[in-house]
């Protein structure tokens, strides 16, 4: 006789930043194995790329999660989190003193997203500017062994959307790769400094912790962002 099935229960929730209304069920035991399995690794591009599969099986909606922003990405993932293992978080904090573990235990439910969301328009001067867009999972090259700086400056060319001087705008598709990355180079460095506040200043989830230190006393304050704090 065969087994009878479990059914899930559907949830829907609205992506932050690009509002769109998405479907999802909660993650199953055996999801849930493959994605401690990838927290222990502590390795971030395995991690993004087990919590991509993951969101992959859990929403019935049609989304390209390569494409979305991903901070909407990050908010799914904490919304689905929420409804499959419930609404807090036990981290293990260190001090910045003593290095003495403290567990601080989170709620996720009450995570908000700042929703400040910084000026797309970068002059650079009289005539020529640009236009940015938020960065997406795809964008972030997940088998990229390059150095921090390196993917900063990748990360930042990948969020430029067009470049305009005078009536001439230059889309995506005009540009290839090598050309943009020698246009961010001839910036300036008060021209740079623009692009850098704009990904600097991108809504992210985050959450800011205070505790005292249990061992020293130390008051400790934490910023947690980024999906592998949030697991
Ligand atoms: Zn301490």
């Amino acid at each position: 006789m065969a087994l009878p099935i479990l059914e899930a229960n559907r949830y829907t929730c609205e992506l932050p930043i690009t509002k769109k209304k998405v479907e999802y069920r909660a993650f199953l035991v055996k999801e849930q194995k493959h994605l401690l399995i990838a927290g222990e690794s502590e390795d971030n591009t395995i991690i993004n790329r087990s919590v991509v599969d993951l969101l992959q099986s859990c929403v019935y909606t049609d989304l390209n999660l390569k494409e979305i922003p991903i901070s909407d990405v990050e908010y799914l993932f904490v919304q689905i989190r929420v409804k499959s293992v419930g609404e807090t978080s036990d981290l293990l904090l260190s001090c910045t003193k003593c290095e003495e573990q403290n567990e601080q235990v989170i709620d996720l439910s009450k995570l908000e997203m700042n929703m400040t969301v910084p000026d797309p328009h970068i002059k650079l001067n009289e005539t020529m500017g640009l236009y940015m867009t938020y960065p997406s999972m795809g964008d972030v090259d997940m088998d990229d062994n390059s150095s921090e700086t390196e993917q900063v400056f990748k990360l930042m060319a990948s969020c430029v959307e067009s470049i305009y001087d005078g009536e001439e705008v230059y889309t995506r598709d005009d540009m290839n790769p090598k050309e943009l990355s020698a246009f961010i180079d001839s910036m300036n460095t008060d021209q740079f400094s623009e692009l850098n506040e704009y990904i600097t200043n991108i809504p992210r989830l985050e959450h800011k912790v205070s505790y005292e230190c249990k061992s020293c006393g130390t008051h400790n304050e934490v910023v947690l962002a980024g999906l592998s704090d949030f697991f």
